[in-house]
């Protein structure tokens, strides 16, 4: 029952406003992964929204982008291929620049993570901007893969990051609950 889903998550979240500033409301997940019911429910449901794209690899940003995309791989046999900030992988990496909102950031992949042409799902907890998951998608690229969807626990529509992820091409599906 999706309404009854939609429910027991929203419940399992807890929202902050004005977290980490004024005017923020910060959706807190910490409270959902504490609940074995509401976590397992959340990605054994996200797992089967993912499955219908057959991806090879799943490729997921720190440090959230972690624990949705490490359970998703798990669950359909596939790999995981770590994204995070610059200075924290011990290989040879490429990275990808993107704004936020005090300035430029930067994400950086290992140049073997995927290999050319594997099909290659996104994933991270929550989806604002999409400014995070557009390097993300930026960085799989760099390394040939196809990215065939994106995926989040919680999308933050009137923050049109889907808009942004569909109308600059960086992805061609995204899926949430
Ligand atoms: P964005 O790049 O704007 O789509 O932001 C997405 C990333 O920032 C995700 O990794 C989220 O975990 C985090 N994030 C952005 N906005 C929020 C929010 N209101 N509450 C919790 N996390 C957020």
């Amino acid at each position: 029952d999706p309404k009854a889903l939609e429910e027991r998550l929203k419940k399992s979240i807890r929202t902050i406003p004005d977290y980490p500033q004024p005017g923020i409301l910060f959706y807190d997940i910490t409270t959902l992964f504490q609940d074995p019911e509401a976590y397992k429910l959340a990605i054994d449901h996200l797992v089967e929204r993912v499955r219908p794209f057959r991806p090879d690899v799943i490729v997921g940003p720190e440090a959230r982008g972690f624990v949705v995309g490490g359970p998703l791989a798990y669950a359909l046999g596939v790999g995981f291929a770590f994204v995070r900030k610059p200075g924290k992988l011990p290989r040879e990496v490429v990275t990808a620049e993107y704004e936020k909102e005090y300035g430029p950031d930067s994400l950086a992949i290992h140049r073997d993570a995927l290999l050319p042409g594997q099909r290659v799902v996104v994933a991270d907890d929550l989806l604002a901007t999409g400014g995070t998951m557009g390097a993300t998608v930026d960085l799989v690229r760099k390394l040939g893969g196809e990215v065939v969807a994106a995926a989040f626990l919680i999308e933050l529509a009137h923050l049109g990051g889907r808009k942004f992820l569909l109308e600059e091409k960086k992805v061609p599906e995204v899926v949430t609950l």
